[in-house]
This record gives structure tokens, C-alpha cells and sequence, in this order.
């Protein structure tokens, strides 16, 4: 196939272990999945079914050694935001919840970054979140840890700290939809695809960061990732 342009790059992430890339497709996230976080956003936590908003692939930044991510522009309250990463290995649609976990490949820590005044005043205007959510370099990730060797975690502690102070600390098992509901409700209205990644919310302690702080993000089990702010 001849191309009019140069083809876009392919995001890749690491699979723990192994001399293979898993492919991005699709960014999936979850909004206000902890009950903690969402009272911190000024919102009831509540079962309303889940929400989502999406990233583009070229948000993903591997994080599987110490990284940088850039300060982003038109910000003056960038956040971090710790989260569960699943990676979708094998697609469907209107997947049940007793099976949607047979369709993850693996899973990994890392950050939804927001610009979180640029997102507020979309939300209070009733405008979409793009520009608070969906930037380049918003998503660094770690290496994919497969199913096969990890399994899944229905507990596991999710911290991050900020130049060695603690920011956010909780555990996986206190969200409110489960990765497999997550799944499972997201395949009702988009078919999955494999490559597709779904980051599944974060707890409560979302705070700004500024150029020069290190951020140490991590899942029990799942290792941790360090990411620093550029200027
Ligand atoms: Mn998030």
C-alpha cells in the first residue's frame, strides 16, 4: 500500500518479561470510580453507571524505566491521577460481566495526567473534557504484567507519592465499578477491540504537580513507575 504521508507511529507498551510490544488502539477512561475521589470532585458517589472519556494512543509514554512527561501547555493546575491500567488482548461486544475478564491481556500502573482547570471548566460549562484529558503524553504507563503470570486483582494497595511524599493511597478493591463491570458496560456501546486499554479511575489525593517533581506511582503486584515533570 502506497501512502499519501508518512504513516503515524504505533504506540507500544512493554509486556514484563517478553521481547513482544503490545499494540495501542483505543484509550478508555473511567471517570469518578472511587467513592473518596468523587466526593473530592464535589459529586455523590453513587452506582449511576460508570462514565467514560477517551485518550488518544499518543498518550501513552512508557513508563517502564524512569521517565519524563512535559508540562503541558495552557495549565496552571496540572494533576496526577494514580490508576489501574487494563489491556484488552481479545475484542467483543456486549460481553458479560461473568466473562469480561477472559478478555484481558494483562495489567499495569499508570497515570491519567489532567489538566484539571482546563477540565473543571469544561464540566461546569457542560462541554467535553478533551483538552483537560486528551493530550499527548497525558498517559505514562508501565510494562504490561500478562494475566497468566499476575492473574487478576481484586485487592491491591494503589499508591502514589510526589517527591517521596505520600499523595494518594487506597486500594483496587474499592472501586466502584469492578474492572470486569467496567469492561462488560463499556462493550455495550463500543465494540472492543484487542490493543484497546481501559484505565479504571482513581482514588482520592489528586493534587497538582509542577516542572522537577518525581512521581512514584504503583499497584501491589504490578511494580511501580517513576515520572518526573519536565519544564
Ligand atoms: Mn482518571
Amino acid at each position: 500500500m502506497k501512502l499519501a504521508i508518512e504513516a503515524p507511529p504505533l504506540h507500544t507498551l512493554t509486556v514484563a518479561g517478553r521481547d513482544e510490544r503490545f499494540p495501542v488502539n483505543r484509550v478508555f477512561c473511567v471517570g469518578r470510580n472511587y467513592a473518596a475521589h468523587a466526593r473530592e470532585m464535589g459529586k455523590d458517589p453513587d452506582r449511576d453507571p460508570p462514565f467514560f472519556f477517551m485518550k488518544p494512543a499518543n498518550a501513552v509514554v512508557d513508563a517502564t524505566q524512569p521517565t519524563s512527561v512535559p508540562y503541558p501547555p495552557k495549565t496552571i493546575n496540572y494533576h496526577h491521577e494514580i490508576e489501574l491500567v487494563v489491556a484488552i488482548g481479545r475484542g467483543g461486544r456486549d460481553i458479560g460481566v461473568a466473562s469480561a475478564l477472559d478478555h484481558v491481556y494483562g495489567y499495569a500502573v499508570g497515570m491519567d495526567m489532567t489538566r484539571r482547570d482546563l477540565q473543571l471548566e469544561a464540566r461546569d460549562k457542560g462541554r467535553p473534557w478533551e483538552f483537560g484529558k486528551s493530550f499527548s503524553r497525558s498517559a505514562p504507563i508501565g510494562p504490561l504484567h500478562r494475566v497468566q503470570e499476575v492473574g487478576h486483582l481484586p485487592s491491591a494497595a494503589i499508591t502514589l507519592t510526589v517527591n517521596g511524599q505520600p499523595r494518594q493511597s487506597s486500594d483496587v478493591s474499592k472501586l466502584i465499578w469492578s474492572v470486569a463491570e467496567c469492561v462488560a458496560y463499556l462493550s455495550e456501546y463500543e465494540t472492543l477491540e484487542p490493543g484497546d486499554i481501559v484505565m479504571t479511575g482513581t482514588p482520592e489525593g489528586v493534587n497538582a504537580v509542577v516542572a522537577g517533581d518525581v512521581m512514584l506511582g504503583a499497584v501491589a503486584g504490578l511494580g511501580e513507575i517513576e515520572v518526573r515533570v519536565a519544564r
